[in-house]
């Protein structure tokens, strides 16, 4: 009884509150709040569908689908530069070799590769997908990228540590085309994404870094992977003073792999891929001193043979615009 009594007392208050804003103001606030709503579901629905495809596109390479054998695609067997290493086709000659266009293209390990708006990506393409989740920090546990460039990002994430930046995280790794294409129809032409077949994302050696889920523009860990990323073989693949040459905004979490040392000299003389290819194939031959190590850096067309010295190492890579891009250096 006293129970009812306080309730019954206590309800009074509330009636004298002040009503509500007048109710032409809940129509539109409740078709914020249903489309805030959709918004949602439709997010969640494409993260489903983009953690699906990641392990479908993971168990298609597991069974050999998409690329067209682990690289080199043909091993060479013959002639003395046949020794296949881990890191990904590197060849180590101990007599000269003459070789031509077709038998370079034969073992590229298309770290070169320029994939832009120009230029597609090709049908099939080197390397071994990985899945990356257990070697750093993914959104996506089920994202997959090549392994030459994850054992490098792994060693970029695993220094960023010394300097107290542990919380690097990969937001977008390999991309299949169908996700591509999904991905394009959702920004929309014009937005972020590239149109299915011209994202470096279908290559397996882009990644899209963010840090505790947060865009590094503008950050000192931005700042950090900027100035450090080279040493990794990772370069920042569409710089803000860039735009007009990639033909892409500036994405200060897009870093590609293209290895050493490449990533070196592109990054000492500002250029993006774009132009460091257009430049090999003016000069035809670069010399890079690295850590100890000059290496030649030789642009082959499709006409031309290239001897290797005796005694040096070297590995090939197609550059999607119609030429090879040849790296030597002794043994
Ligand atoms: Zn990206």
């Amino acid at each position: 009884m006293r129970q009812g009594h306080n309730h019954n007392h206590r309800q009074y208050p509330r009636q004298t509150k002040p009503t509500r804003p007048i109710k032409t103001n809940r129509a539109p606030r409740r078709i914020f709040l249903f489309a805030i709503c959709v918004s949602i579901i439709v997010l969640g629905v494409f993260i489903v569908n983009a953690f699906r495809q990641g392990q479908a596109a993971y168990d298609n390479y597991s069974n050999s689908g998409y690329t067209a054998s682990p690289s080199p695609r043909h091993p060479l067997n013959a002639g003395g530069y046949s020794q296949y290493n881990s890191d990904n086709s590197q060849y180590n000659g101990h007599s000269p070799q003459t070789l031509s266009f077709n038998e370079l293209a034969d073992i590229s390990n298309d770290l070169l590769l320029l994939v832009n708006p120009d230029y597609a990506v090709p049908p099939h393409i080197s390397g071994n997908l990985v899945r990356i989740s257990g070697y750093v920090r993914a959104l996506n546990p089920a994202a997959i990228l090549r392994d030459d460039a994850l054992t490098h990002l792994r060693a970029m994430f695993d220094s960023a540590e010394n300097y107290g930046f542990t919380q690097f995280r990969v937001t977008q790794a390999f991309r299949t085309h169908e996700y591509q294409q999904n991905l394009f129809e959702v920004m929309g032409e014009g937005g972020l994404a590239a149109p299915p077949g011209h994202s470096e994302h279908q290559v397996g050696l882009a990644v899209d870094i963010s840090y505790e889920g947060v865009n590094i523009g503008n950050s000192v860990q931005g700042d950090w992977l900027m100035a450090n990323s080279y040493r990794y073989g990772f370069i920042l693949r569409y710089p803000e003073h860039k735009t007009e040459i990639t033909g892409v905004p500036f994405e200060p979490w897009h870093y590609r792999y293209v290895g050493l040392p490449h990533a070196y000299y592109m990054t000492a003389y500002d250029l993006v891929l774009e132009e460091y290819i257009q430049l090999l194939q003016q000069e035809s031959e670069l010399t890079v001193r690295l850590n100890g190590v000059t290496y030649t850096v030789r642009h082959v067309s499709a006409d031309e043979t290239i001897v290797i010295p005796e005694m040096y190492s070297f590995t090939a890579s197609l550059d999607n615009t119609g030429g090879i891009i040849v790296t030597m250096w002794p043994n």
